[in-house]
């Protein structure tokens, strides 16, 4: 064909895309893109994300002219895809046909369910109460999709957040304080997690608690979990957070080191970000660090409130594997502290197990891992903690400058293809 010789965008520029999104057993959502040959795949998945926010959408699939489905997870396929669909409607001009849409199949996959390291079980129970999803509509403006984070900070932290507009879906997993649940923000249309921890405590210290946590609405960093909101029903508190599609990172096994090294980064920036506010972690390990399809990585649970630790603390006491030996020996916390977790949360779990604190630190077995690695880690967990990196040292090793490149990708690429694998051993959702 001799247009194809001028390109199909070129030809196409001007042309409006409208994007059919089927919903698996129901309907479809069109949406109509404006801009469709400048159309990237993070977009699409954005979308997507808008449309079916109960799923974590990794890949999306279109039908070739054979009606078999070819698969899109990137931006070169999605260019692939374009170029067809382009291609099929300049016959569809041709033969004075009607324009069809273009068609996409969402390959959605359940959020990880499994724990891998420490044998702790996910109990998959439902949450409180079971609400059906949302009725999607027939049709979305395409200036409405993308509501940005900070918008939706902005509606939450106007005191909108209360147990009514919340309809909690599933387990996302339970900790010796709590349990976290996936929910549905009804007036937003935004996936939630919800912590709920249960405490018996007085109104007063209820009062203190939520002032506390005031703190939380002002940590503006891409790097820390943000923050929605929190309220007390009864002797329940539920903290309302930012989803993280791909979950904590305990449930991830043997992490690449190129992937651990952005990672690395992304930990060090929060909790450079934690201590500048005087923010001390405290409770820094994997399951605290979370991800997302879109490479991002995140820390939460950091001990903002004095008394929310305190009245957890109550119901629960003990050690956990990451906590430095000074801190298990009851002696004073500091920066230093979550330092030694830092690198201990670095380690393979083999290595774990051997961490006891009468002994010496542990090592990494030496020619699995790069020296920069090994040295990071091994400084991370000096056993005596004013030998251990300060915030700059710790920017400044050569193992985070190594991956200090922003590249989300990397880590994006590597969360999805995880998530596709338990897909793919789990079956449809
Ligand atoms: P601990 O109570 O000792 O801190 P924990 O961190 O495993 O242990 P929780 O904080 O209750 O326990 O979290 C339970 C699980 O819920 C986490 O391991 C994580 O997989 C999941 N989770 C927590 N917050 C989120 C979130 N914002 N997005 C997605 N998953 C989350
Ligand atoms: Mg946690």
């Amino acid at each position: 064909m001799l247009w194809l010789a001028f390109g199909p965008f070129h030809a196409m520029e001007n042309q409006v895309l409208v994007i059919r999104i089927k919903i698996p057993n129901s309907g479809a959502v069109d949406w109509t893109v404006h801009s469709g040959p400048q159309l990237l795949f993070r977009d699409v998945l954005d979308v997507i994300g808008q449309v079916l926010p109960e799923a974590t959408t990794t890949a999306f699939e279109y039908e070739d002219e054979d009606g078999d489905r070819i698969t899109v997870r990137s931006d070169e396929e999605m260019k692939a895809m374009l170029s067809y669909y382009y291609s099929t409607v300049m016959e569809q001009q041709v033969n004075g046909q009607l324009i069809e849409p273009l068609q996409i199949f969402p390959r959605a996959c359940k959020p990880p369910g499994e724990r891998n390291i420490h044998g702790l079980k996910v109990n998959t129970r439902a949450g409180p109460s079971q609400h059906s999803s949302p009725a999607a509509s027939d049709s979305l403006p395409s200036n409405s999709l993308k509501k940005s984070s900070a918008e939706l900070k902005k509606i939450l932290a106007n005191g909108q957040m209360n147990e009514q507009d919340i309809r909690y879906r599933d387990t996302l997993g339970h900790g010796n304080g709590g349990t976290v649940y996936k929910a549905y923000h009804v007036p937003s249309g935004k996936i939630l997690a919800v912590k709920v921890i249960l405490l018996d405590i007085t109104l007063e210290l209820q009062k203190q608690i939520m002032s506390e946590l005031e703190i939380l609405y002002k940590c503006d960093s891409s790097y820390i979990i943000g923050f929605y909101g929190a309220f007390f029903v009864e002797n329940r508190i539920s903290i309302c957070t930012e989803f993280m599609d791909g979950g904590s990172l305990d449930v991830y096994r043997k992490i690449p080191e190129h992937v651990l090294g952005r990672i690395a980064v992304a930990v060090v920036k929060g909790l450079t970000y934690l201590w500048s506010l005087k923010i001390l972690h405290r409770d820094v390990k994997p399951s605290n660090m979370l991800v997302n399809t879109r490479g991002q990585v995140k820390l939460c649970d950091f001990g903002v409130s004095t008394q929310l630790v305190n009245s957890i603390a109550k119901t629960y006491v003990g050690t956990n594997a990451y906590m430095a030996p000074e801190r298990i020996s009851g002696e004073q916390y500091g920066i230093h502290s979550d330092v030694w977790s830092l690198g201990i949360s670095f380690m393979e779990p083999l290595q774990l197990l051997q961490c006891i604190v009468d002994e010496d630190s542990p090592v990494l077995p030496v020619g699995e891992f790069s020296e920069p690695f090994v040295h990071f880690i091994t400084q991370c967990m000096r056993k005596q903690p004013k030998e251990r990196p300060a915030p700059e040292e710790l920017m400044g090793h050569p193992f985070i400058m190594q991956f200090n490149d922003g590249n989300a990708t990397v880590v994006s690429m590597w969360v999805c293809r995880v998530l596709e694998e338990r897909r793919s051993q789990q079956g449809p959702p």
